[in-house]
């Protein structure tokens, strides 16, 4: 299928990918800040490759997203899908702000612990969790654990009894709806390896509620990421929906309907649904079945919020092309390489953002030709030393990062008004080999 980034707009230009973005504004002197911090401070502060974090464009997005539940008269809490960022200062930020998570490991839970968020307000889905992860999950007793399969269901229900416990959980349906999104972020087609058949529902539920320390409490859907349509939502709810009215008829309890996360986010300046949309289609799917709702968004509270910061090695002509190497690379952001993804670039410097343009490619130098954040983009000249700002990176970006080319993780930002915090140190080199061993 088509990659969800392929072109279908002219790209937009430095000032209008800057504009769109309110954390971040161009000022004369001081050049490219995000709120009112500098963002040549940051470099001069750590250095790059840095990831930087607007802490007000957090809050903002999350409380944007909580007010569309709330005006659509939705029963709704969010559980923020903590594998878009894990950061604790992330987590704990959305936390305070009313945020439950969505882990998918044990190790994504004991992390929205660590950030306290409370057990109950957790959601745990995954397609494969270990019986260690299983009986973590029981032993915090978490809210809901996201089931995606029978043979989960029987070994669950086993762990239960034996630590006497009770397993609130949904079933989590896969509605063989295309999300339309990159094929491999799609998660709710048949033939996708995600959650149960729509049809071995009805069946699988009233197993569930005939099974000891096992208690059913509603249906989960989470049918891909980067959604930028209403329709497969509205076809996957209305699934939902209607299954909700058949467990019901068999007299079964369907209190919850878990809605997954998905909602994309206009990394193009695209036009994309946006939370009061989303909250629309829920409503006029659920508004008279009296569930509560629970929602998973990842990438659109944190994706726009964070940037990449890189400086420029080097600009170099080969093949009549103009590259732009930069000291970032795919094992920062692999984005790009693995999705095709398109991401914003904008020079810093208040000269550079507004120099005349031509088409370089936007490299890394990692020893892939893979490595490419960008081909054919608008840029002025940008010679060693200069730095730039990949947009839109804060979901999917550090969190997916690997030492590919022994690279050190990058550092990382946050900022608030004029506060800059660094949330994580760079790597140190050292750190990339400590616990290895050599045999003797
Ligand atoms: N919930 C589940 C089960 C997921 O697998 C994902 C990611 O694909 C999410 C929520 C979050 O998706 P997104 O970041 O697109 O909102």
């Amino acid at each position: 299928m088509a990659a969800a980034s392929e072109p279908t707009t002219p790209d937009p230009s430095i000032a209008e990918l800057i504009a769109r973005r309110p954390h971040l504004r161009l000022h004369a002197m001081d050049g490219l800040l995000m709120e009112d911090v500098p963002l040549n401070h940051v470099v001069d502060a750590v250095g790059t490759p840095t990831w930087v974090y607007s802490a007000g464009a957090l809050r903002a997005r999350y409380r944007a997203l909580a007010q569309a539940l709330r005006t659509a008269g939705l029963d709704a809490q969010i559980h923020y899908a903590v594998k878009a960022n894990d950061h604790l200062a992330i987590l704990a930020l959305l936390g305070r702000e009313g945020a439950g998570a969505d882990v998918v490991s044990g190790g994504e839970l004991r992390r929205a612990r660590a950030a306290c968020i409370s057990a109950s307000q957790i959601v745990y889905s995954g397609v494969g969790k270990t019986e260690p992860e299983l009986r973590l999950a029981l032993a915090e007793d978490i809210g809901q654990i996201n089931v995606e399969s029978a043979e989960e269901l029987h070994t669950l229900s086993a762990i239960a009894v034996s630590m006497g416990r009770t397993a609130r959980v949904t079933l989590r349906i896969n509605p063989d709806v295309d999300a339309g999104t990159h094929d491999k972020i799609s998660t709710g087609r048949a033939g996708d390896k995600f959650g149960i058949p729509w049809s071995d529902a009805v069946t699988l539920y009233a197993e569930a509620a005939a099974l000891p320390s096992i208690e059913p409490i509603g249906i989960a859907t989470h049918i891909g990421s980067q959604i930028m349509e209403l329709a497969p939502y509205r076809a996957a709810f209305a699934r939902i929906a209607e299954l909700v009215r058949a467990l019901r008829d068999q007299g079964h309890s369907v209190r919850v309907v878990d809605c997954g996360g998905g909602l994309g986010i206009p990394y193009r300046n695209d036009p994309g649904p946006g939370p009061d949309a989303l909250a629309g289609a829920i409503k006029a799917a659920f508004h008279n079945l009296d569930v509560r709702v629970a929602l998973e968004p990842g990438r659109w509270l944190v994706g726009p919020a964070g940037i990449l910061l890189a400086s420029v090695i080097l600009q170099k002509q080969s093949g009549g092309n103009r590259f732009v190497v930069l000291d970032a690379a795919m094992n920062d952001l692999v984005r790009p390489a693995m999705y095709d993804a398109w991401h914003g670039i904008v020079p810093i410097a208040a000269a550079a953002a507004v120099a005349p343009v031509s088409h370089c490619d936007i490299v890394g130098p990692v020893c892939e030709t893979g490595d490419t954040f960008a081909r054919e983009r608008l840029l002025p000249s940008l010679n060693a030393g200069a730095v730039v700002a990949i947009l839109d990176a804060g979901a999917y970006g550090a969190v997916m990062s690997s030492p590919y080319n022994a690279r050190p993780r990058a550092a990382e930002v946050l900022v608030d008004g004029a506060a800059l915090t660094v949330i994580r140190p760079r790597q140190t080199l050292e750190a990339l080999w400590a616990g290895e061993v050599i045999p003797p």
